[in-house]
C-alpha cells in the first residue's frame, strides 16, 4: 500500500505532446491523490490510463461556479487535491490562478510538480536571447485590441514568449512584424511530437511565409529583443512629435510617434498637449 499524500493542493505538470514527458513524480501524484481537478476529463483520462491511475476527477476552470473552488478547497485541507491541464502547465493560459491564491489564503500545503510548459521548450529552440524574456500567452484577437497590445509590449528590452493558433498566425505575425519592426523570431509548432519543427527569420519574412498558410498543431511564437540602438532621447521624442503635430492632431501625432519610437503613448499625448499650448 503505497503512502497517503500530505493534504495539499498538488499542481501537477503534463505533457505538451509527447506522454514520455510525464515525470515519475507526477505520476506519481495522479496516482496517489484523493482528487483531481481537470480542464477536460477525456484529455486528462487518456492520460491517468496510461500511468494506471483511476483516481476521480472533477472539472474545473477559473470561472466555474464559486462552489466548485470552494469544495476543492475544502478538500485541499483534508486530502490531497491535484490540478492538471489538458496539456503542459496550469495556471500558464490555463486554469488555476484563482484556486491557488485562495489555497494559500487559506493556508492550505500547496506543492509543484514542474514539467513540460510550451512557452519554455520554444524558448529553448528558437536561439533567441534567453536572459530576459516576457511571457505575452494569447494576443487578443480582434486586430485594434491586437495592435494596442503590441505597441505596449514594443519597448520591452526582452525576448518576447506567444501562444498562437494556425488559423490565426498568418494575422498575427503581420501584426507583430507591423509594431515591432524586422525582430529576428521564431515559430515553434508541434514541440515534443513526431513533427516538431521551429522555423526562424525576421518577422516580416515570417509574416510572408505564413501569409497564405494555416499551418495544423500547436504553435508558439518567439520574438527577439528590440535591437541595440539607444533608447530615443526626450528631444528626439520633442523633434518626431514637432514634426507629427504640423500634419496630425495631438492624439494622433502621439499615437504615430510612440509607434515609431517604441515610447509610451500617453506620456507622448500629455507632451504633445503641452507643445501645442506653447510650453
Ligand atoms: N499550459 C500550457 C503550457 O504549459 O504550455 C499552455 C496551454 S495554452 C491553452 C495552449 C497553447 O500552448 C497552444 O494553443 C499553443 O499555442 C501552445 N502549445 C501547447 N502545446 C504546444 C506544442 N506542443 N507545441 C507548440 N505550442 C504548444
Amino acid at each position: 500500500m503505497l503512502d497517503t499524500l500530505e493534504p495539499g493542493l498538488y499542481i501537477v505538470a503534463t505533457p505538451i505532446g509527447n506522454l514520455s514527458d510525464l515525470s515519475p513524480r507526477a505520476a506519481d501524484i495522479l496516482c496517489r491523490a484523493a482528487v483531481i481537478a481537470v480542464e477536460d476529463s477525456r484529455v486528462t483520462a487518456k492520460l491517468l490510463r496510461r500511468v494506471g491511475s483511476n483516481r476521480p476527477m472533477i472539472p474545473y476552470h477559473d470561472h466555474s461556479a464559486d462552489h466548485v473552488r470552494r469544495e476543492l478547497l475544502a478538500r485541499a485541507g483534508r486530502e490531497a487535491v491535484a490540478l492538471v491541464s489538458d496539456a503542459g502547465t496550469p495556471l500558464i493560459s490555463d486554469p488555476g490562478y484563482k484556486l491557488v491564491r485562495e489555497a494559500r489564503a487559506a493556508g492550505h500545503n500547496i506543492v509543484t510538480i514542474p514539467g513540460p510548459c510550451a512557452a519554455i521548450a520554444a524558448l529553448t529552440l528558437a536561439g533567441l536571447p534567453t536572459d530576459r524574456f516576457l511571457f505575452v500567452g494569447f494576443l487578443p484577437p480582434k486586430a485594434k485590441a491586437r495592435t494596442d497590445a503590441i505597441a505596449e509590449i514594443a519597448p520591452v528590452r526582452a525576448s518576447l514568449i506567444l501562444y498562437e493558433s494556425g488559423q490565426r498566425l498568418g494575422a498575427t505575425l503581420a501584426a507583430l512584424a507591423e509594431g515591432l519592426g524586422a525582430r529576428d523570431a521564431g515559430v515553434a509548432r508541434e514541440l515534443t511530437k513526431r513533427f516538431e519543427e521551429c522555423i526562424t527569420d525576421t518577422l516580416p519574412a515570417l509574416a510572408a511565409h505564413y501569409a497564405d498558410k494555416t499551418p495544423k498543431g500547436e504553435i508558439a511564437i518567439i520574438v527577439g529583443p528590440p535591437g541595440d540602438a539607444p533608447p530615443p532621447s526626450a528631444d528626439d521624442a520633442d523633434s518626431a512629435l514637432a514634426e507629427a503635430l504640423t500634419r496630425l492632431p495631438p492624439a494622433k501625432a502621439a499615437g504615430e510617434v510612440a509607434k515609431a519610437l517604441g515610447l509610451d503613448r500617453r506620456t507622448l499625448y500629455a507632451r504633445a498637449m503641452a507643445m501645442k499650448d506653447g510650453r
